[in-house]
């Protein structure tokens, strides 16, 4: 049997007449940038929110950099985050200008030490950007009020977080919150796609103008501010308004898969979800003292798992030069040696579930 981490294959069959039909639309309509199809997606993406507005870009990463910008972050700031995640949050941070300021995670959600983060800010803070890690939102409360309490902004990287919920309250808790539509992600295009998705009337209309180059709705040549191309195409629109109907389901689907895993998996530390949080298990995410072993083990069974992520931000190249020596992030440092993210995709089957599981249990 080969499991693969995800299987975009087996989704795809399930949908494929509804898919060819809406890209073949597009192209028959030769309409390929902006139009309805777009616009009804926003509409169907923040009504499944449970948000007023969404704005589509091209990709999660500058849905992070336009919603920081549009909150006026910039050079001479410090936005504090998360350094396990994917680099583009903290990238997004960067291309602001604006400086990034690590704080370290929970040991049992992966997500932001709220108690590290009140230690963090200081008279440069401007905004907390949380990341939702595999599918669970942070602790948003807390995260608020110091926000509240000290003015500043909060961004939600939601990228991997599509439906998942704080408390009852659907993505975004606050002000806003990003979302990738990257292929692999539990809502996925056919290409590169992202979202901003905010109740905030003014940030939604200034986000839809930043990413058309700054014109206005219905204008072509007049420039109202000057801003870039980021739009979502509208053939990735049209992609993920077949796909977004799907969605609730497909999620049901994810957390039946990480409850069967959970029972089959008693002896191993399994993924928390928080009592706050409802888990969309973008990833279904073990710990293991001897993690590399157990891959390779489950790689030679034709089982496919990944770690996520293997080298955290402070320790990479990339970011060398803030001079963050390995210590200085304990818990995220400790479980990017453990951690092991098992094949997690709506499809899965039972047999597939009782098979890695078997693995894993014969590697222990
Ligand atoms: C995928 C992802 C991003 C970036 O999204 P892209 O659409 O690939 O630009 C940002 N943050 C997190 C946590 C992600 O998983």
């Amino acid at each position: 049997m080969r499991i693969p981490l995800v299987d975009l294959k087996a989704q795809y069959k399930t949908i494929s007449e509804e898919i060819d039909s809406a890209i073949r639309n597009v192209i028959d309509n030769t309409s390929f940038i902006g139009g309805g199809i777009v616009t009804d997606f926003e509409e169907s993406f923040a009504k499944f929110c449970g948000a007023g507005y969404a704005v589509g870009t091209n990709s999660g990463t500058s849905a992070l950099f336009t919603a920081l910008k549009l909150k006026g972050i910039g050079k001479g700031d410090e936005v504090i985050t998360v350094p396990n995640t994917f680099i583009a949050t903290a990238e997004a941070i960067t291309m602001t200008g604006a400086s990034v300021r690590f704080v370290d995670i929970d040991k049992d959600t992966y997500n932001m030490d709220v108690e590290q983060a009140r230690i963090a800010v200081n008279e440069k803070t401007k905004a907390i950007l949380p990341v939702h890690l595999y599918g669970q939102p942070a602790d948003m409360k807390p995260i608020l009020e110091i926000a509240e309490e000290k003015g500043l902004a909060v961004i939600e990287d939601a990228c991997q977080a599509h439906g998942a919920a704080y408390k009852g309250k659907t993505v975004p808790v606050g002000d806003a919150a990003c979302f990738s539509f990257y292929p692999g992600k539990n809502l996925g295009a056919y290409g590169d796609a992202g979202a901003i998705v905010t109740n905030d009337p003014e940030l939604a209309a200034r986000a839809a103008m930043v990413v058309d180059h700054g014109r206005e709705k219905g204008e072509k040549y007049t420039h109202a501010i000057e801003g870039n191309n980021s739009r979502l195409a509208t053939i990735q629109a049209a992609v993920l308004g077949v796909k977004l109907p799907h969605l609730a389901r497909w999620t049901e689907m994810r957390r039946n898969n990480a409850a069967a895993y959970n029972r089959m998996l008693a002896d191993v530390v399994t993924p928390v979800e928080a009592p706050y949080a409802r888990h969309v298990y973008h990833l279904y995410v073990i710990r293991s003292q001897n993690r590399d072993a157990l891959k390779q083990g489950l790689g030679e069974a034709g089982i496919a798992a990944g770690v996520h992520y293997p080298v955290p931000l402070h320790l990479q190249p990339a970011y060398r030069h803030m001079g963050l020596a390995e210590g200085s992030f304990p818990v995220t440092e400790r479980s990017a040696k453990e951690i092991l993210s098992l094949p997690m995709y709506p499809e899965l089957s039972r047999e597939q579930i009782s098979f890695v599981c078997e693995k894993i249990a014969e590697s222990s």
